[in-house]
């Protein structure tokens, strides 16, 4: 039924939305550790080698806009310096940084991967 907001921005497998995409604790040195399969439904999180290629362009396309559009508006409707507002947009990349990788791995499986219950194990 539809696509979840709610279950991607959680990182929720898309199949299930129950368990869980990527390995918790969360860790600093590897922020793209993901299960290898949903521990729920035992979807596999990379369905094939290279899979998450396309997440790549997506995250890009996401980022420009997110990037773009509020040092626009910094620049042309706040009239900061184009130097202050780099330097805002720098700070606030570095902050989503591992939000806009692991967003778009999670946007990119939600796209591919339709939900149903019932391969939820019972
Ligand atoms: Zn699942």
């Amino acid at each position: 039924m539809g696509f979840s907001l709610k279950a991607m921005w959680q990182y929720k497998c898309p199949r299930c939305r129950k368990g869980n995409m990527f390995k918790k604790p969360f860790q600093l040195s590897s922020p793209l550790a993901m299960n290898d399969r949903c521990e729920v439904c035992n979807l596999k999180m990379e369905p094939e080698p290279g899979f998450y290629f396309g997440a790549m362009f997506l995250s890009y396309v996401i980022a420009s806009f997110m990037f773009l559009v509020p040092t626009l508006l910094l620049v042309f409707v706040l009239k900061w310096s184009s130097t202050a507002a780099l330097t805002f947009t720098f700070i606030f990349a570095a902050i989503t940084y591992i939000r806009f990788l692991r967003g778009s791995r999670a946007l990119w499986l939600h796209i591919n991967v339709k939900y149903n219950p019932s391969f939820i194990k019972k």
